[in-house]
């Protein structure tokens, strides 16, 4: 029998030596699989580092191992990924919530005022990790998610109930297309936006993620334009529009929004100083429907 401690140590060797994986911490991930394996938490695991592993555990944690060495997801493999603080479930029909993301909640939360009603839109839900952000965050606001993938609706959906994020709602829709005429206070979005012949699509996690997730026509703007095209009948007025998109598409993102009639448009950069958001608000003062 082996040690936790030696087991680890092979795993780690192992994932380092993985030609498809690049960059990775190998130390933490053979940690995170192994704590899966044995379904403990991380504090137990350092512990029992001398512990023998049992065979059937052992035997476990290589097929997880052999996953991760052929490129697959850390996040499909354990089945979730934190974003935001919340635990969410992750599937591959639902793209893996980024971190950069975060920033998009930050700006929408700092357009949404606590303790108030506000009637907030998440187009593209996936996971729900945008929409479930912002309804914790905010609890007198509703939250739509609107997904084109029953499978992912259902991963968020189901993130809702095990997270008690009550003040959430989420409906099949492609975009705008299957929902009524409620108007929005805030609508956010991280759409694809990945230029269809992107190397970037073969590489790396992207290679398992839902390509409906990832890329979106030849300029990657496809459903972007599609978005701002229709935002306006469904914007409250002085509601805002804001979108993740490529570091390369603010320019574009921006002119776009002014063209359809969006003010007070801005650009946000992400963690690593890319252009990642850009935000725009409808001009109108008093709605022109009775709604
Ligand atoms: N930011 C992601 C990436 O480049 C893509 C996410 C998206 O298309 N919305 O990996």
């Amino acid at each position: 029998m082996n040690s936790i401690r030696a087991v680890l140590l092979q795993a780690q060797a192992q994932l380092n030596n993985a030609p498809l994986l690049d960059a990775i911490d190998a130390r933490y991930e053979s940690q995170l699989l192994l704590q899966h394996a044995l379904k403990v938490n991380r504090a137990w695991l350092i512990a029992h580092e001398n512990d023998d592993l049992a065979a059937d555990i052992q035997h476990k944690f290589n097929t997880l191992i052999q996953r991760r060495i052929g490129g697959e997801p850390i996040a499909y493999i354990l089945g979730c990924r934190e974003f935001y603080g919340l635990n969410l479930a992750v599937t591959p029909a639902t793209l893996i919530p980024r971190p950069d993301t975060e920033i998009l909640v930050d700006i929408a939360l700092e357009k949404i005022p606590a303790n108030q009603a506000a009637q907030i839109l998440d187009l593209g839900t996936g996971t729900g990790a945008i929409a479930l952000a912002i309804a914790q965050q905010r609890p007198q606001a509703q939250v739509t998610g609107v997904d084109a993938s029953k499978p992912a609706l259902e991963v968020a959906i189901s993130n809702s109930q095990q997270l008690h994020i009550a003040n959430t709602h989420f409906i099949l829709s492609d975009w705008f297309n299957d929902l009524n005429d409620t108007r929005f206070d805030v609508i956010v979005s991280n759409p694809p936006y990945i230029e269809e012949a992107d190397a970037h699509l073969k590489q790396g996690d992207l290679r398992f993620e839902p390509i409906s997730a990832l890329a979106s026509g030849a300029d990657g703007l496809d459903d972007i334009r599609r978005i701002i095209d229709s935002c306006l009948i469904h914007l409250k007025p002085q509601g805002w529009l804001m979108f993740e998109h490529g570091y390369n598409q603010a320019e574009t993102v921006r002119e776009l929004m002014a063209q359809t009639g969006l003010v007070a448009i801005e650009t946000f950069k992400d963690l690593g100083g890319n252009d990642r958001v850009t935000i725009g608000k409808n001009p109108l003062i008093v709605s022109t429907h009775w709604d």
